[in-house]
Order: structure tokens, then C-alpha cells, then sequence
């Protein structure tokens, strides 16, 4: 059998008799498949059938969780227990996880299957997934082209047709940008609503697990089944997390970035597509107002002074001790962290730790990181009094389409440039959600995104499953 797409339609082969057991062999088998796409590092055979035969069972004496039928990809930062876990880097070549993430534990409760791990930028670390040690992911839709970074084998899992559901990471747009370049659903949840603990971390202050979907149906029934507190993860807030579910919402207060749809650089067809999405909404009885994305040229560089200095932080942890590779050419304690880490991590991860480094540096401090600090704050600031006023900020995901690989992997400022739209979000810790809002005229799809006030999920979501986009 072919693989379904969404979990609706997995539930309806369950209930006319599929077992869940054949919908995982036939992922597994559509997995192996489309192996030149480079989306799964690993398949977890073994645990997926053992855990599909349980989700059987439970069908059987009517206990089955919500998730009953749902097939998963977990993107390689996220811990399975007695799974490998590597970050997509030489690092942690050869590391198992020793208990899972809390988000892997509340999945599987509620009987989801987890088929595999995803391949993934190198540490999180990019938006085209090219930083992998262990090659670079073929977007599903035109394999010449990057599936978006860096959850990229996360949305190619998904976009692929293999799995029903992926779950990613988002630090500066890591979800939302490879769902925009896939044409899948990626929502990124409110910094506090889902649980940290077991992903591995790059930067603690923004990043976030939250999932990708066909629909914002199956993204909605992952979200539900992950967010809220976890006495494992202090940043997670205490606030009920009452299931969202998705009504028809009455009219919305929408504010509308009209400056990012107007700037250079924008292709025409995401700007020809949001202009028209405005008119419908207008037209729905919504209203939709102009603001203006804050501190445009300030958010980019504020993001990659935070999430460079904490990323040095947070990987020092790696030292050829702990955890992973041990170089064989390292004689002494110094020698040994200081080749395990020239030979395990990559360059783009060993930039960050540098450019980390510096801006936390004596001399710099003030200059960068302290300064980055309050910018951010005017950032949260002026992005929580829009939301005062409106009940949603919307703007395009990216500005443009999945570019080919190799086009921007010489210049990473040309690629950071890239999360102008997707940082806001993480500096000011909003949920924001990535919906396909429609094509260029190579067929690449693009997204819609909206943002919402912090915990304001229900109506993010909500208003993300009526959009008219078209
Ligand atoms: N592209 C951004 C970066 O490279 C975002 C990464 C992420 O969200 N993990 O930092």
C-alpha cells in the first residue's frame, strides 16, 4: 500500500480495518524509496513496528491515545531514548540518547509512531539544511533546489508523502522557513508552551520544538498532544494548555506588514499572493490594518548576536569527553578538546562559536551583547503593542522561494538575510505558524505567516485553518 498523507485519513484507514502496523510498513517502504532525497538519517525499523503492534492493541481494547494512526519523523536534535541522536554533526557520531525528550514521551503516549530521525542543518545552525555532515537534503517538489534550513529533512519527510507529521525546530525560523519552501504546514509555538528538555540546545532563549503537517488539522493534534508545563524544563510556563480546537473565528483584527511585502527582494509572486490574501480576508469581514515590521534592519544582526553567544555557551558541553568523537591524534586534556572540537564540528558551527565568543567577549560585551539585549526588548516591545491592538500580525514566511543548492552557500550573510521575516518571533517569543499560500511560476511554493500574541495559539491556529488563501 501507498502511504496516506494526513492523520484524518490514517484514522479513517483505521477504522476500515488498515492496522496501524501496515501504515508504518508502508512509510518504512516509501522512506527507503525516496532514500536520494537524504531526509532520514536513520530508520528506527524496530521500535516503529513494536510501537505500531502496541497502538494496535490498544485500537483493539478501545484505550488508543489521540494519536492513534499518526506516523512521526523526529528531526536528529530531538532525544529518543536508546536512539541515535546527532545534530547532523561528526561531534556526536556514534552517541545515544540516555531518555527521551518530554515531547517524544507525551507523542508516544498519545500513540504516535516514530518512524525515523531527520537529517537537519548541523546543530540547527542554517536555512538550507547544506551545514548536515552528512550531505544535504533534495526538496521533494524539484530535487535541484534546498527544502529550507534547518528542519530541512523534517518538511522533505513530510512534503515527501512519508510521514503524517514531523517534528522540527525553530530558533530563528527553522520550522516555518522549510515549510514555506516545501509547501507544508510548520508551526513554531510560543517560547514555554512545549518542553525544551531533550533537545538539544543552540540557542536556550529561542528555540523551540513544534511540528510540521499536511494541514493545520495534524499540526493542531501534535501541538495539543505536546504543550504545557513540564517540571523537567523550568523555561516552560505553568499556564493550562487547554486543547486548542479550530471553530470558525469571528471577525479578526489583523495587522498587515505591507513594508515587508513592498521591499526589494521580495519575489512578485509572494507579493501578488499576500496583496490578494489581503483583499479576501477584507472581503471576509476581517479588518486588516497596516503596520510595520520594527527595527527591520536591526532584527537580523540582533538574532545572530543572541543566538551565536548562547550557541557558545551551550556547546561547550561538547569536548570530546562527554560526549561523542575523541580525536586519536590528541595527546593531554587540552589537546584532546581542542582537536575533538577543530575535527568535530563543521564550519559554519565553528563561525558561530566564534563570532559567540567574541561578542561575549570582555573588550565587546557592552558593544554587542549588551546592546543586542535592549534591541531585542524594543523588539518584543513594539511587536506585544501591536498585538495589544490586533489579534494577529501577518506577513510573508520568506521572501522568496527555495533557491538550488550551492546559490547562497558561499555567503552567509546573504543566507542569515534570509530570516528577516522568521526572527521576530523568536526575539519576542510569539507562537507564529507558516500555511502554503501558494506558487511562483516555477511551481516552488511559498507561505503565509502569522503571529500572535504569546499563548495566543488558539487563535493563531484557528485563524491559520480558516485563511482563504485561495
Ligand atoms: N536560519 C537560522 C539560523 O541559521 C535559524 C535556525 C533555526 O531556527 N534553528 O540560525
Amino acid at each position: 500500500m501507498r502511504p496516506v498523507r494526513t492523520l484524518r485519513e490514517a484514522r479513517e484507514a483505521v477504522a476500515s480495518g488498515t492496522t496501524v502496523r501496515a501504515l508504518t510498513e508502508a512509510a518504512l517502504a516509501e522512506a527507503r524509496r525516496q532514500q536520494d532525497l537524504n531526509a532520514f538519517l536513520e530508520l528506527f525499523d524496530a521500535s516503529a513496528l513494536e510501537q505500531a503492534d502496541r497502538v494496535d492493541a490498544s485500537l483493539r481494547t478501545g484505550t488508543a491515545g489521540p494519536l492513534a494512526g499518526l506516523l512521526l519523523s523526529i528531526k536528529d536534535n530531538i532525544c529518543y531514548k536508546d536512539h541515535r541522536t546527532g545534530a547532523s554533526s561528526r561531534i556526536l557520531e556514534g552517541f545515544t540518547s540516555l531518555y527521551s525528550a518530554t515531547a517524544v514521551e507525551r507523542l508516544l503516549a498519545a500513540g504516535a509512531v516514530i518512524v525515523g530521525r531527520t537529517n537537519c542543518d548541523e546543530f540547527a545552525m542554517g536555512s538550507s539544511n547544506e551545514t548536515s555532515a552528512y550531505g544535504p537534503v533534495a526538496n521533494p517538489l524539484d530535487p535541484k533546489r534546498v527544502p529550507g534550513g534547518s528542519s530541512g529533512g523534517a518538511a522533505a519527510s513530510v512534503a515527501a508523502g512519508i510521514v503524517h507529521a514531523a517534528l522540527g525546530s525553530d530558533t530563528g525560523g527553522s520550522i516555518r522557513q522549510p515549510a514555506s519552501f516545501t509547501g507544508t504546514v510548520g508551526l513554531k509555538p510560543t517560547y514555554g508552551r512545549v518542553s525544551r528538555y531533550g533537545l538539544i540546545a543552540f540557542a536556550s532563549s529561542f528555540d523551540q520544538i513544534g511540528p510540521f503537517g499536511h494541514t493545520v488539522e495534524d499540526v493542531t493534534d501534535v501541538y495539543n498532544a505536546m504543550a504545557g508545563v513540564d517540571p523537567l524544563d523550568s523555561t516552560t510556563s505553568s499556564r493550562p494548555a487547554p486543547p486548542v480546537t479550530l471553530e470558525h473565528t469571528g471577525p479578526l483584527r489583523i495587522a498587515y506588514y505591507r513594508d515587508c511585502v513592498e521591499r526589494p527582494g521580495v519575489a512578485p509572486a509572494v507579493r501578488e499572493a499576500m496583496t490578494a490574501l489581503v483583499e479576501r480576508l477584507q472581503r471576509a469581514g476581517h479588518t486588516v490594518e497596516p503596520a510595520e515590521l520594527p527595527l527591520p534592519d536591526q532584527q537580523v544582526p540582533t538574532y545572530y548576536i543572541i543566538a551565536t553567544a548562547e550557541a557558545s555557551s551551550n556547546l561547550a558541553r561538547f569536548d570530546g569527553i562527554h560526549y561523542g568523537h575523541r580525536s586519536k591524534a590528541a595527546s593531554g586534556v587540552e589537546d584532546t578538546y581542542r582537536l575533538s572540537r577543530s575535527e568535530g564540528f563543521g564550519p559554519e558551527v565553528q563561525r558561530r562559536i566564534l563570532l559567540g565568543t567574541f561578542v561575549l567577549s570582555a573588550g565587546y560585551y557592552d558593544a554587542y551583547y549588551a546592546q543586542a539585549q535592549k534591541v531585542r526588548r524594543l523588539i518584543r516591545e513594539a511587536t506585544l503593542r501591536t498585538l495589544a491592538r490586533h489579534d494577529l500580525i501577518l506577513l510573508p514566511t520568506c521572501p522568496i522561494t527555495a533557491f538550488e543548492r550551492g546559490a547562497l552557500a558561499a555567503d552567509p550573510i546573504a543566507m542569515y538575510l534570509q530570516d528577516i521575516f522568521t526572527v521576530q518571533a523568536n526575539l519576542a517569543g510569539t507562537p507564529a505558524i507558516s500555511v502554503p499560500l501558494g506558487t511562483d511560476a516555477d511551481g516552488m511554493p511559498f507561505g503565509a505567516q502569522l503571529l500572535a500574541a504569546p499563548f495566543g495559539e488558539e487563535v493563531l491556529l484557528r485563524a491559520a485553518a480558516h485563511l482563504p488563501t485561495r
